[in-house]
């Protein structure tokens, strides 16, 4: 017997829970198909996020409230303190997410991938999964991919529909480690060096009292090697006695958003269609929100039956009219400290020594967090703009 569902998801990450659970709630009859044995499987890592995201049901997953943040650059260090947003067990919060979705209706499967996605003629109309001697077709009027950007089976709008992959040089590797051991603050350091981590940089946040997170992201690095390098040399004081206990592999497009995020019956949201900030690599907060769109927009186009890319074009339209600015302000700014980007990290620490509001404007700008008014401030000061380069500021507060 073939599965008839009007939305089937494929990946079960914030996008594809948050598409899941308003899908149902708008009266869809929604299947979401999760790769991983157990949801939030794949994502174990804490995640830094602007506490605003973190709605009271999903309270629970916070580990941490960053109230400082320390910079560091090659031969510069300083350290700001405010409220710099949240830290989450992004295992606890995605299985949370899950619930709602159950709660509103939807209905999950774990270890099913989506191997191929059904056509009939240029239209998406299911999804063929495959797992463990057992496979089985399950058609839908409309797929939404929130697969994410990581995995072989990862992005299916970019590989099966558009018939590309990420463009290798714009691919960031990661790797974090869960360290135990850890003598721990509410602070979390950042660490901006082309020795670790050419075009990205290194962290380590709290993971509640005796744990941290210590990650490196960079382009055309081994990630695994990049770490330890990182670990041994940098002399981390909270991490002098910690030990891995988990490691956690990853992989973030920094192309930006894919020029096209929907097709005659798929939408994709969330690292899948590219959206993520790219000066920080933080994308949780653009796949929650995407993916919430992404399923309204494909209960409407079902009711109206008409699934076609025209109709879905309402989905780019509202994402981009959300976030497609804020997006392109990272891009700019992340081009611009890639160049030399060891001295103008230098000279960036330098301009914002001895002055608090700029630290954290700075703060506020790197995370996305607090962009709009943020970003004005940092890049209207004379010496801030001439380190990312009269070009870029006038291009990036042009942006609207
Ligand atoms: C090392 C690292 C650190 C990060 N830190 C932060 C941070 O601090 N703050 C922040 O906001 N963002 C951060 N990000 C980015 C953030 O993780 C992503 O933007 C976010 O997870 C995107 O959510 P998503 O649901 O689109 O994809 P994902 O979270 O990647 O979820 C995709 C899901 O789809 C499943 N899947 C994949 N292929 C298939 C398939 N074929 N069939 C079925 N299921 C499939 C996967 O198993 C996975 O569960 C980080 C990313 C990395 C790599």
């Amino acid at each position: 017997m073939v599965e008839r569902y009007d939305v089937v998801i494929a990946g079960g990450g914030p996008a594809g829970l948050a598409a899941a659970r308003t899908a149902a709630a708008e009266g869809g009859k929604v299947l979401l198909l999760e790769l991983q044995a157990q949801i939030g499987g794949q994502t174990q890592s804490a995640t830094w996020v602007p506490t605003n995201v973190i709605t009271p049901p999903l309270k629970e997953s916070i580990v941490a409230n960053t109230k400082e943040v320390r910079l560091h650059s090659p031969h510069k260090e300083l350290s700001a303190s405010g409220d710099f947003g949240t830290i989450i067990d992004r295992r606890l919060f995605d299985k949370l997410l899950a619930a709602e979705a159950i709660a509103s209706g939807a209905e999950l499967w774990v270890s099913c991938p989506v191997k191929e996605l059904l056509l009939s003629g240029d239209a998406v109309r299911g999804a063929y999964v495959e797992a463990g001697g057992w496979a089985e077709r399950i058609e839908s009027e409309l797929v939404i991919d929130a697969t994410g950007a990581r995995g072989e089976w990862s992005s299916l709008l970019l590989r099966k529909v558009l018939k590309r992959d990420w463009k290798r040089e714009l691919l960031a590797l990661s790797n974090e480690y869960l360290m135990a051991n850890v003598t721990n603050d509410q602070s979390v350091d950042l660490f901006f060096t082309s020795y670790f981590a050419p075009l990205g940089h290194a962290w380590v946040y709290p993971f509640g009292k005796r744990f941290a997170m210590a990650g490196v992201q960079g382009v055309r690095i081994h990630p695994d090697a990049a770490l330890d390098e990182f670990i041994g040399r940098r002399g981390v004081p909270r991490l002098e006695r910690a030990v891995p206990v988990a490691a956690f592999r990853g992989q973030l497009p920094l192309e930006g958003p894919l020029s096209q995020t929907c097709a005659n019956g798929i939408i994709a949201a969330g690292g899948a269609a590219g959206q993520i900030y790219v000066l920080s690599g933080q994308g949780l907060r653009y796949a929650l929100r995407c993916g919430e769109i992404a399923g309204k927009v494909a209960i409407d186009a079902i009711t109206e039956g008409n699934v076609s890319a025209g109709v879905l074009a309402d989905y780019e339209r509202q994402w981009r009219a959300e976030f497609d600015a804020e997006l392109r302000a990272g891009q700019l700014l992340h081009s611009s400290l890639s160049v030399s980007h060891d001295q103008r990290m230098d000279a960036l620490l330098s301009a914002l020594e001895g002055k608090p509001k700029l630290q954290r404007a700075f703060i506020d700008v790197f995370t996305g967090f607090r962009l709009e008014g943020s970003l004005k401030v940092l890049l209207k000061d004379e010496e801030i703009s001439r380190v990312f380069g009269r070009e870029t500021v006038e291009k990036t507060l042009a942006l609207k």
